[in-house]
């Protein structure tokens, strides 16, 4: 399993981080895990093949981590020669549907038909989705909006979970035990923490509750400036913590416990 960050940035526009995006490729899967501002050209920018995603999964509904979904719609129809005939499976919290119903009212009908298959799935907090044979994506609650979920990825060699955004959750921590890769939102710097998201020191004690074989940081505001996040996680974690940039890629394997 390989994971590449896209965009490791925020709501907050910066030259160097674009919002949420994040691809899993395994298998025949490629699934684009969020879709915020600047994925599309970001992918572009670093030889991404984003017009061979096969899935995207949305955390939640915040504008930083589903806006450009639309924009990816469109491109697949009209910014690819030829256009696409591969079927695309969008994944979301409950409501996604209803969502995606009310933007076609602003954007016309080709968000739900686009001229080529399109599947829209709404998952549940605790339930698991197949993607392809041996593949699974799962979703669990976290503390951040009434519809976010963190997912799980896993074949038969590797386990990532990507927490989307959450605050601090035991019970998040207990889902993603033993994940041989945590990619974990880290929103801002331990002295400006709260509920809803987390900072370096509240994602290294998750990922140490979870058993993480390794712990990468990603979605971090410009309020960090140049401080090291991964520094002040690796005390919480107990071990090095790698910071995301866009671009970063990371291969997903199970060590030996
Ligand atoms: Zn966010
Ligand atoms: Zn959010």
């Amino acid at each position: 399993m390989e994971l590449v960050v896209i965009g490791s940035g925020t709501a907050a526009p910066t030259a160097d981080r674009t919002a949420p995006a994040h691809l899993v490729t395994t298998g025949n899967t490629r699934l684009l895990l969020d879709c915020g501002a600047g994925t599309l050209h970001r992918a572009a920018s670093l030889g991404i093949p984003w017009s061979e995603i096969t899935h995207v999964a949305l955390t939640h509904f915040h504008m930083d981590h589903w806006g450009e979904l639309p924009a990816l719609l469109f491109a697949l129809r009209w910014g690819i020669e030829p256009a696409r005939s591969e079927p695309l499976e969008l994944i979301g919290p409950v409501d996604l549907k209803a969502r995606l119903t009310a933007l076609t009212g602003a954007l016309s009908d080709w968000v739900l038909e686009p001229g080529y298959p399109l599947t829209v799935t709404e998952i549940a907090p605790g339930s698991t989705l197949d993607l392809e044979d041996g593949v699974t994506l799962a979703a669990c609650k976290t503390p951040h909006t009434e519809h976010s979920v963190a997912y799980s990825v896993r074949d038969n060699n590797a386990f990532l979970v990507y927490t989307g955004d959450t605050g601090p959750s035991t019970e998040l921590a207990e889902w993603a035990r033993g994940c041989d890769l945590m990619l974990a939102e880290c929103s801002l710097p331990d002295d400006r923490g709260i509920d809803v998201h987390l900072t370096p020191s509240s994602a290294g004690e998750l990922a140490r509750i979870a058993g993480a074989q390794k712990l990468v940081l990603t979605h971090f505001y410009p309020v960090f400036g140049d401080s090291d996040p991964g520094v002040v996680a690796a005390r919480a974690f107990g071990a090095a913590v790698e910071v995301a940039h866009d671009g970063a890629r990371f291969h997903v394997e199970s060590s030996p416990k």
